[in-house]
């Protein structure tokens, strides 16, 4: 509904403020209770219940993680004669990040979609064109966001990575809240997990046949520059050496090449922001650069 209609007839006051009696009782001789109302309104939580369903599924996987004394698995070996745990360990630490446009059209519907079982989708942060962060999932637990996907040799990229949602319907630009919002998270999380600049990537990178988000408009330079993610220089003076091919440079970056054009289209978006199927001088120069970062 438009909010214009919710002013329709507006002229006539509600039932509410026309009783002289009511206003003065709801203000009262303090003037707290209307504000209290108002509080309670706005601080009812939505997501209550599948608030409660997060902490009951977490509180399973911390009984896991719990689980002592261990058991190889298997029967066939000779068992040991007691249990020995060490006592040298920490949690493991997400040493990816993944960036994601929702492909939705508002913040609250990808929220629904994250709390929906029947979805299978989930991220670990949502962040929201005003630049609101939802964060939707401890870092040291699987977001279900990477899917079918593959980098470097990699191939289970959700158990390694931190998933961002970026509301964005995927044809639109960035606003500048929401990309501030979201340099503050990657510094944070750079921090605290010592990602390298490198392994920020977007999910059209991992799964080029797949996804195409984020989209061309993202400012991935802007990003590199900050340290997420890895740019190039000028390539003017960028010589291509005899031999060099550009299916296995592509591969040593790490994209997945069983689909070639796939491949050098997920590059195209990304370090160019274009997204024709062409593949020249300029692609070949940029890529080179690149490869000589990562060999
Ligand atoms: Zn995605």
């Amino acid at each position: 509904m438009k909010s214009s209609r919710l002013f329709t007839g507006a002229a006539r006051p509600s039932p509410l403020f026309r009783s002289s009696r009511i206003l003065p009782s709801l203000f009262g001789p303090a003037g707290v209770l209307l504000p209290l109302v108002l509080f309670w309104a706005c601080s009812v939580n939505p997501y209550k219940a599948t608030n409660k369903s997060y902490k009951s599924q977490a509180g399973r996987l911390a009984r896991i993680i719990d689980e002592h004394p261990l058991t190889t698995g298997t029967d066939s070996v000779p068992p040991a004669p007691y249990w020995v745990g060490t006592v040298n360990f920490n949690l493991r630490k997400p040493n990816f990040v993944i960036i994601h446009h929702t492909a939705q059209n508002s913040c609250p519907q990808t929220l629904k979609t994250f709390t929906d079982t029947t979805t299978k989708v989930s991220a670990h942060y949502v962040i929201c064109k005003d630049g609101t962060i939802h964060h939707m999932l401890n870092d040291y637990l699987r977001a279900w966001q990477a899917g079918k996907s593959k980098w470097g040799n990699i191939t289970d990229i959700n158990s390694i990575s931190i998933g961002i949602e970026l509301d964005n319907n995927g044809f639109e630009a960035f606003p500048d809240a929401q990309i501030n919002s979201l340099l503050h998270l990657l510094t944070t999380l750079k921090t605290s997990y010592g990602i390298p600049a490198a392994n920020f990537i977007g999910h059209g990178d991992i799964a080029p046949t797949r996804k195409n988000d984020p989209n061309y408009l993202f400012p991935w330079k802007e990003l590199s520059d900050k340290g997420f993610g890895l740019w190039y220089p000028d390539t003017t003076g960028v010589s291509i050496p005899d031999g060099f091919s550009s299916l296995t440079a592509l591969r040593i970056v790490g994209y997945d090449i069983k689909d070639s054009s796939a491949a050098a289209l997920a590059f195209k978006r990304h370090f160019e922001q274009d997204t024709l199927r062409s593949w020249g001088g300029p692609e070949e120069k940029i890529l080179y650069t690149l490869f000589r970062a990562y060999e």
